[in-house]
């Protein structure tokens, strides 16, 4: 047996940094899992934790008096193009929708290319239309069916002759010219703000409900989705600057102000007819998405597969948690494209099967309704007809299991608050701005989340009133620079509560309006003040030193890492004042090269990296640096080993599902109308971080524990996918059941008595 110490300072002196390093790695795998072999189900995936009841179920709902949509569980779109009245077979089209019982199909009436004879000026007829009612054929064509219909516009573009004739419809640049599409200069770019929204598009919404029984409206292309226009009209040049809170409260009102006129004008005719709008946009989101959340009846989540920007896997997911946010149970469906989505990508062409699939799965397992997406019918001449087995199969295989997706609230007791306005606005600190910042530590604390499969949902940062945020045992801030004066009050008021609370970096340092404050607003709930501006590294960045007395008392936080005295420090810090009884402190950051200089030149400060506090049930944890996102740019362990044991000492190790197993799995659990339903997304794969999947990678059993609440009698587990029964124990409250095997996906639906 050697002396773990010993031979690390051997090797720290012998300068044999590579053995050094590999050799701590492995030590330290030894001394978590006391195995020889580092394994995911021992390590990362293992769930452990202290199993807490379930809270007691919600009331039960009639269905039957929710509103139609409410009921939708299966959207189709075909996105008609210029071409399509001169190939697609109307009835095939209507034909295959129908045999995938979709419940709703959208057709497209746009004001770009009217697909009917439209007599609106400027709404231009497709060069294939030769005064064809093309729109109308469709319309009869789904209703005689029995699947409604949305009406689907897009209010984004138009052509030279209405600009000729109305100039002030066109977006504009700061040097006065008009914006064009990038890809048909033809094309230009309408003002949200001028009158092209008041009265052209209401114009083409009378004329189609005059001539048709559509169900409702949507816009596709507006509003912008993750970011907020830049334009330079008459109008816009009187407005605050597009990056800028002042202006984003301006568009978000103009967006709600331009939806609730089309709402209205969509029920003119038929009062349970409504308008929805092109949303999504993730956490950043485009309009306020709390006030858009109480809004819309319809969220039309547009995250419609990986992208350049964004190649993780979980990007449909990660979508679902921002609806469930902010919509209360209302309605939500994700657009799933069957084409090859990406840059560059084939609008045409089926994307892999696998990848399809994946994102269909996150979208039923995160709460959402699935729609698949299809651009053109030149495939229904014969030219690439893949992706309709899938989505037939796909969609019929889920119209069995209904029920089971009927959710009525997430099980979770942790709710990562998104910080929709600092996604927006905030741009990082002044040691590395990047529009990319937010996107990096939103990405880090969802693959860390992930890692150990807690149960957590999204918090928006302007619902945290009380009745809200009680259920969760922990909220976590990751690098939320902006909040109000009252959102720090509600923070404050959470953890007096017995809340827990976890922050970073410069979260709490700005107000609403991005103005920068002294010290930090939560500086008295996290207990810590600001001792200067924020610092970069100019090579290594800090570390962060365990102070020896405190390790030798074995802080929870500090678990595996037993044999290291210093553990990796964040890429950017806000230095801290000094605490009473440190538990980390800063290594000020030093080069990397060359060699000769990468040594600590301070060996020992007394600046805190992370301060901890204990007020009777509630906990803070606040971490100077931006640990999530220096752990997603490095994937580095210990900074995901820190952030585990934090959020487990935060939570007093609470879970409200646990399920130990194999493999890198994201997980949500919801209480349904039949009971409960856990389900199991399989990421581990060599696609996982950039597309797309084209295998399975199966993982073995997974045990799954959950503590029901009083009175509720199991009645069967069933795997959906698997589609077979599985036997079940109770011990008391105490629900233990085994899955057997993990291949993309799976759904064990709990049904009770
Ligand atoms: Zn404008």
């Amino acid at each position: 047996m050697i002396n773990r110490r010993k031979f690390i300072q051997s090797s720290l002196t012998s300068g044999a940094a590579v053995p050094f390093a590999s050799a701590l790695r492995g030590l330290e795998a030894q001394a978590e899992t006391g195995a020889k072999q580092f394994s995911w189900s021992e390590s990362m995936a293992a769930g452990g934790g202290v199993l807490v009841t379930l809270p007691e179920r919600e009331p039960a709902r009639d269905m039957s008096s929710l509103p139609w949509h409410m009921r939708v569980r299966r959207v189709g779109q075909t996105n008609m193009t210029e071409h399509d009245p001169a190939v697609m077979n109307i009835e095939e089209w209507a034909d295959f929708w129908h045999s995938a019982q979709a419940d709703v199909v959208f057709v497209s009436v746009t004001g770009i290319l009217a697909f009917y004879p439209s007599k609106v000026p400027f709404h231009k007829h497709g060069k294939f239309l030769n005064g064809r009612d093309f729109f109308g054929e469709c319309v009869t064509a789904a209703r005689k069916r029995g699947m409604r219909v949305v009406a689907r516009m897009s209010p984004d573009l138009n052509w030279p002759d209405a600009l000729a004739a109305h100039p002030e419809w066109a977006m504009r640049h700061r040097d006065g010219s008009v914006q064009h599409n990038g890809q048909e200069p033809r094309l230009f770019k309408t003002c949200m703000f001028s009158s092209y929204m008041d009265d052209y598009v209401p114009a083409i919404m009378r004329e189609i409900n005059s001539l048709y029984e559509v169900d409702c409206f949507y816009t596709n292309g507006w509003p912008p989705l993750g970011s907020l226009p830049d334009c330079h009209c008459a109008i816009c040049s009187k407005l605050p600057s597009s990056d800028t809170p002042a202006y984003w409260r301006i568009f978000t009102d103009r967006v709600l102000e331009l939806w609730a006129k089309y709402d209205a004008i969509a029920k003119e005719k038929n009062p349970e007819s409504f308008f929805f709008a092109n949303s999504g946009g993730n956490v950043r989101g485009g309009p306020n998405l709390a006030r858009l959340g109480e809004t819309a009846k319809w969220f039309q989540a547009d995250n419609q597969g990986r992208t350049w920007e964004e190649p993780e896997v979980w990007g449909c997911s990660l979508q679902g948690r921002v609806c469930n946010a902010v919509l209360d149970g209302k309605f939500a469906a994700n657009v799933t494209a069957a084409y090859s989505t990406g840059s560059p990508g084939w609008r045409n062409l089926s994307k892999s099967a696998e990848e399809t699939r994946m994102w269909l799965n996150e979208t039923l397992a995160s709460g959402m309704a699935p729609y698949l997406h299809f651009v053109g019918a030149e495939g229904g001449a014969g030219l690439d007809l893949r992706w309709q087995d899938l989505g037939k199969e796909y969609f019929r295989w889920t119209a069995k299991h209904d029920r089971h997706f009927a959710n009525r609230r997430s099980i979770a007791n942790i709710g990562v608050v998104i910080g929709q306005s600092t996604q927006l606005l905030y741009s990082g600190p002044a040691t590395a701005r990047t529009r990319h910042y937010m996107r990096e530590t939103t990405q880090g604390i969802y693959d860390a989340l992930l890692w150990r499969r807690f149960a957590f949902d999204f918090v928006h940062e302007d619902r945290l009133e009380p009745e809200r945020i009680a259920r969760y045992r922990a909220l976590v801030l990751p690098n939320v620079a902006m909040l109000s004066d009252r959102q720090c009050q509600q923070l404050r008021d959470y953890v007096n509560a017995g809340g827990s609370l976890m922050g970073s970096f410069e979260t709490s340092l700005y107000d609403e309006n991005l103005k920068p404050r002294a010290n930090f607003g939560l500086a008295d709930v996290f207990g810590i003040s600001k001792a200067g501006e924020a610092v970069g590294t100019n090579g290594n960045p800090y570390y962060a030193w365990i102070e020896q007395e405190n390790a030798a008392r074995a802080h929870a936080i500090l678990a595996g890492f037993a044999d290291t005295r210093w553990l990796p420090g964040a890429e950017n810090r806000v230095p801290l004042n000094p605490i009473a009884d440190p538990l980390l402190t800063v290594v000020p950051g030093f080069v990397r090269y060359p060699p000769e200089l990468a040594y600590p030149p301070v060996p020992h400060t007394t600046e805190p990296a992370v301060v901890l506090r204990d007020k009777g049930a509630g906990r803070t944890a606040w971490f100077s640096g931006d640990v999530e996102r220096t752990y997603w740019l490095t994937g580095h362990g210990d900074l995901l080993r820190l952030i585990h044991n934090t959020l487990r000492w935060l939570t007093r190790d609470e879970r409200m599902v646990i399920v130990e197993g194999p493999g890198f799995v994201e997980m949500f659990c919801w209480e349904t109308d039949p009971g409960y339903a856990v389900h199991l997304l399989n990421y581990t794969n060599p696609n996982t971080h950039h597309g797309w999947l084209r295998s399975v990678v199966s993982q073995g059993p997974q045990q799954v524990r959950m503590n029901l609440p009083s009175g509720v009698r199991v009645k069967t587990v069933d795997l959906l996918r698997s589609e077979v029964s599985l036997p079940f124990k109770m011990n008391g409250q105490d629900l233990r059941f085994t899955i057997p095997s993990l291949d993309d996906y799976e759904v064990a639906a709990v049904t009770i008595t």
